[in-house]
């Protein structure tokens, strides 16, 4: 599904086949988790494609890596001209794009210099489906921000997602929300959470969250749009009240919420803000950002 014969991948400077690469048993980030990704789309478009957001989303990359004392190897400009000329190897387009940032051998606690960059392609449709999701409150918090840095986007906290995810899944649900530690709305498992009331849309505000890019997208085509947005902390009683929500993130992109826990959300999403943004969005994604580097 990810790779076949002819996929090629980018590790650690060389461009190989996927079905040839290797990594070592002892490495760090497969036993505890330390290392580092992005999930980055690319949409076709007239002059070729646009890597959505790479700019964005390498910055992350960066952070992500500092804050787990990794060293990124390559700059911003590097990894992004490194997405587009993967793209143009694997004759993709429409794609979705996996940095992923991981460590060599070292069974000990501390960081290790040994730091190895992997980027992989694949088609990829809508993480979520296109169909609107049965949701449920999960019984697992996102990870508390003083036990590790959420705002990353780190290999082991996925543990949790994945947690969320698997009960939702096992409980007849097709995804999960999560609340925080202070039992208020935080994200999905791997997407931004919204809700609309009354033609306002609420978001939680950074802190307990992964803010993530399309979560900023939406709320700059909502400036455009003059829908408002507010973020703020709410509990799940106020979400239940909502006339519609809907999950935003790179590879579910927007995915419209039918019901939390069974409870119907009872506005239309064809006539939502949501469903508005969700138009434009469609529109963002495949205008170029980078028409220097766009392949064509
Ligand atoms: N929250 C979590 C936990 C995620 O994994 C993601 C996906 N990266 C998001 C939110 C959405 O982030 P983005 O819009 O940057 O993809």
């Amino acid at each position: 599904m990810y790779y076949d014969e002819n996929t090629i991948i980018f590790l650690d400077g060389k461009w190989i086949r996927a079905s040839e690469a290797r990594t070592g048993m002892y490495n760090q980030t497969m036993h505890y988790g330390n290392g580092v990704f992005e999930g980055i789309r690319a949409y076709q478009n007239a002059d070729g494609c646009n890597v959505f957001k790479a700019k964005e989303h390498f910055e992350r990359l960066q952070y992500s890596a500092t804050k787990m004392h990794i060293d990124l190897p390559y700059s911003i400009d590097e990894l992004i001209n490194i997405s587009y000329e993967l793209l143009d190897k694997n004759d993709l387009k429409d794609a979705y794009i996996r940095p992923l940032v991981y460590l060599g051998a070292n069974m000990s606690l501390l960081p290790t210099d040994e730091v190895h960059v992997l980027m992989a392609a694949w088609k990829w449709e809508k993480l979520l489906g296109e169909e609107p999701l049965k949701v449920m409150v999960s019984s697992y918090q996102r990870p508390n921000p003083r036990s590790c840095h959420v705002e990353a986007k780190v290999v082991g906290h996925y543990t949790n997602s994945i947690l969320a995810t698997a009960e939702a899944k096992k409980l007849g649900y097709d995804e999960a929300l999560l609340l925080d530690i202070h039992g208020n709305v935080a994200e999905g498992s791997g997407a931004n959470f919204f809700y609309e009331k009354e033609g306002i849309l609420y978001t939680p505000p950074a802190g307990n969250i992964l803010p993530g890019i399309t979560r900023a997208t939406i709320m700059d085509l909502a400036k455009d749009l003059g829908i408002h947005v507010t973020e703020r902390q709410f509990t799940i009683e106020e979400v239940y009240n909502a006339d519609n929500a809907f999950f935003a993130g790179t590879a579910a992109e927007i995915a419209p919420i039918e019901s939390i826990n069974g409870e119907k959300f009872k506005g239309s999403w064809q006539e939502s803000a949501g469903h508005s943004l969700y138009l434009m969005y469609r529109q963002k994604v495949q205008y170029n950002e980078y028409q220097g580097l766009t392949i064509v």
